[in-house]
């Protein structure tokens, strides 16, 4: 048992940890005066929307640094994969995992297609050929695969078969700004890809999105359906859309792009500091990045096995959670277990084994600009001591 009350963890009555609550994810903010003279420029050109200046340089941008011949900003990710989803111009399936944010399988709900829930493999925590094969039948259009953490998802096979096949292959990319897969960078697989900049995301744009695609016919029916406006018209589409971003998302994307490196870097310390703070537990897992591909290293993911750590997924989180150490269990409980899905027949959790046993195991622990090398290593300190005391942990109500 623990001896003072000074280190009494927080689930037994001890005071928090933390002051202050560390979260998953937290948000990059480029400094003050950058801002201020990016929002001066917007306005002294009193231009706010419809494509303005920013948004013109964000689209140059950010396809230099995928290395893509098109990128088209959108409002967010969601909108973004929406607006792909619906500008494919098929009707039918849609093969997607179910491990992944609501937003992936909603965005194909919203474009008229059918979601059917592919399952994901425990190790890569991806989609692969194996797991989407057996669920091509004849009103398969599209496969809509996840990079899950940045980890590229099977991207080089499944670009084979879905051209065997006929099928059209796109990627939620919202993990995957500055990650790369067999020395390509994630954004230029399929037909297209779909990158976030939400505030939780490497590159924040207070909101925004972007699609990026090789495909010149592609990106020019995307140009055109994410503005209503006539004056943007780049080819013919059956509907439109306002997907426009605004200026003001453009400036802060813009700075934030500017700042991804460091960003990176940064991450790449604090994911060491977890590397180093975890190792040794039996039962307790990081999840890796592979050597020969870069990532953004913006999501820390553990796995816990409870029958070997002798404590529980969800108890090490609530024993985290009260000492304001903000852990998330992304994706639980899994999209096919949402009441909008959870009818489908694909969506029978038997036919889930993969996901079903990555929902009851996974952790994303802290991380971001707002989380130091210093806090880290007090986190890994925690867990050791929670997993010292689990017993006492484990026995409460
Ligand atoms: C963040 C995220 C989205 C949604 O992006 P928004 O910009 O918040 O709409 C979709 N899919 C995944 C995997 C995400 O992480």
């Amino acid at each position: 048992m623990s001896g003072t009350a000074a280190d009494r963890l927080a689930i037994l009555g001890g005071a928090p940890q933390f002051a202050q609550k560390l979260h998953v994810a937290q948000v990059n903010l480029p400094p003050w005066d950058r801002v201020e003279a990016a929002f001066k420029g917007i306005f002294a050109r009193r231009f706010f929307a419809n494509h303005g200046p920013l948004v013109r340089e964000l689209d140059e941008t950010f396809a230099r640094v995928i290395g893509v011949p098109h990128a088209i900003s959108v409002t967010n990710g969601t909108v973004g994969l929406m607006l792909l989803a619906r500008t494919l111009e098929v009707r039918g399936e849609v093969i997607v995992p179910s491990f992944t944010f609501p937003a992936t399988v909603q965005s194909l709900s919203w474009a008229g297609l059918d979601p059917v829930f592919c399952d994901v493999d425990p190790h890569t925590h991806n989609l692969a050929v194996e797991t989407v094969a057996p669920l091509v039948g004849p009103r398969t259009v599209a496969i809509l695969g996840v990079h899950a953490w940045g980890r590229g998802a099977d991207p080089l096979r499944l670009e084979v078969f879905a051209r065997e096949r006929g099928l059209k292959l796109i990627y939620d990319a919202c993990h995957g700004i500055g990650c790369s897969y067999a020395g390509r960078a994630i954004g230029g697989f399929g037909a297209a890809e779909v990158f976030s900049f939400h505030a939780t995301k490497i590159v924040n744009g207070a909101e925004g999105g972007c699609i990026t695609t090789a495909d010149d016919e592609l990106a020019a029916r995307l140009r055109t359906a994410r503005s209503f406006h006539p004056s943007e018209t780049f080819a013919d589409v059956d509907v439109r859309f306002n997907a426009k971003m605004s200026e003001a998302q453009a400036a802060f994307a813009l700075l934030s792009l500017v700042e991804l490196e460091q960003n990176r870097v940064a991450n790449r310390a604090r994911f060491d500091a977890y590397r180093a703070g975890l190792a040794g537990l039996p039962g307790l897992e990081l999840l890796k990045y592979g050597a020969d591909d870069a990532n953004n290293y913006q999501y820390v993911v553990i796995e816990v096995d409870e029958a070997r750590l002798g404590l529980g997924r969800d108890r090490l989180l609530d024993a985290l959670m009260a000492e304001n150490v903000i852990c998330r269990r992304h994706f639980f409980p899994g999209v096919h277990r949402m009441d909008a899905y959870a009818q489908l027949a694909s969506a029978r959790p038997d036919a889930l084994p993969g996901t079903e046993y990555l929902c009851r195991r996974v952790l994303q622990l802290p991380t971001g600009q707002a989380v130091s090398v210093g806090h880290v290593e007090k986190i890994c300190l925690l867990i050791r001591r929670i997993i010292e005391q689990r017993e006492a942990v484990a026995a409460i109500g």
